[in-house]
């Protein structure tokens, strides 16, 4: 078993994504957004980072590579991986063409995906994980786009 470095993604509010899916999922939109349109909530159960951690831990010592977990805040995160929508399949992208957003909804923090750009319909939907490596070991990114780093959580930090 390996150590499980803390992900940045957990430690502030502003970072986005840990690990997810990478290629094996897409998602598409139905129609056309407008700059700055609404695209989809992230919804999934909401956990706290210890929990997160142990999902961690049962995924890497089984071998299971996709993670669905967004940062909401200081102390929880969204696992969608068990209750989560179709939000969980976006890719990330170096030059996404969606950012996600924190609203204030009736006192409780969401994430909603919002269009940077026009997106015509038929577009694969992206978003920039802003992720640190989990675990060790780099993910090579394949989103084509000219700025791409080529790899997710680039430096993987152990933390104690
Ligand atoms: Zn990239």
């Amino acid at each position: 078993m390996g150590k499980i470095s803390t992900p940045k993604a957990l430690r502030g509010p502003d970072s986005a994504f840990s690990l997810s899916s990478l290629l094996s999922n897409k998602f598409f939109v139905f129609n056309a957004q407008p700059k700055g349109g609404f695209v989809n909530e992230y919804v999934g159960e909401v956990i706290d980072e210890e929990e997160c951690r142990a999902r961690i831990k049962h995924a890497q010592e089984n071998n299971i590579g996709n993670f669905y977990m967004l940062t909401l805040d200081k102390d929880r995160i969204i696992d969608a991986g068990p209750k989560g929508n179709e939000a969980r399949f976006m890719n990330h992208s170096c030059q996404p063409n969606c950012e996600t957003q924190k609203w204030t909804v009736n006192g409780d923090t969401r994430v909603g995906l919002f269009a940077l750009t026009d997106i015509p319909a038929g577009t694969e939907l992206t978003f920039n994980y802003n992720l640190e490596c989990l675990g060790n070991g780099k993910t090579v990114c394949k989103c084509g786009a000219s700025n791409c780093s080529g790899f997710l959580g680039v430096r993987p930090k152990v933390r104690r």
